[in-house]
């Protein structure tokens, strides 16, 4: 697969994402109560900023100019074809999991008045499928770009937000649902399915 095929397919799924993010973001406004709950930090808002620079500007860089082009790398051939099935599966995820977690849904750690626990759909067999659909699509942009500055920044920038984000949301819901969702950690994993869940 030639290198601007790879870079049209990255660019196809970009848009994707980008539909999926800005359709559900609408819909979700219009049905979100107040919030009772906002747990936004300055770092968070720092880590957010850093997110969408090494996730999505620095690819686009790449893609549109030539300035990252002493830091290529070539993998085989084949490599563009797997790095498009999992951008497919990071779409179809990233997609699902909106649809599944409907007005529950936040761009920031926030629990909102009715705010419902989702056990169902994908988050019955994991708890944060939105970001194993961003552990994907990082793992398609290293395949289908093959740029050691946009693979760089997508796994620091996205790893850090990671880290910091996760244990504080989980914190959340176990403040805002308590036995319940410790019970539902309990059978489900991060963002890979438990193999064997604990009851
Ligand atoms: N971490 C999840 C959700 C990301 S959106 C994922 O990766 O799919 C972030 C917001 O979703 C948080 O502010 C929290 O309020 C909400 N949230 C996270 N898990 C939830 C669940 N199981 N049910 C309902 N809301 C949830």
């Amino acid at each position: 697969m030639s290198e601007v095929t790879r870079q049209v397919i990255y660019l196809i799924g970009f848009v994707a994402i980008l539909i999926i993010r800005i359709y559900f973001a609408r819909q979700v406004k219009v049905k979100q109560n107040k919030v009772v709950d906002g747990r936004v930090t300055v770092l968070e808002k720092v880590l957010l900023f850093l997110t969408v620079v090494g996730m999505f500007i620095v690819p686009l860089v790449d893609v549109f100019t030539p300035w990252f082009d002493f830091a290529a790398y070539e993998l085989p051939h084949w490599t563009g074809w797997l790095g498009t099935i999992v951008l497919g599966l990071a779409i179809a995820l990233f997609w699902r999991t909106h649809t599944d977690l409907g007005k529950n849904w936040s761009a920031t750690l926030e629990v909102r008045e009715n705010h419902t626990l989702v056990e169902t759909g994908v988050y019955q067999y994991i708890r944060h499928p939105m970001y194993a659909a961003f552990w994907l699509w990082g793992i398609a942009q290293v395949l289908l770009l093959q740029n050691w500055i946009c693979g760089v920044s997508y796994v620091l920038s996205f790893s850090s937000m990671y880290l910091v984000r996760v244990p504080q949301e989980e914190q959340m819901m176990l403040d805002t649902f308590g036995e319940r969702y410790q019970q539902y950690a309990n059978r489900t994993g991060r963002v890979i399915p438990q193999i064997f869940p604990q009851q």
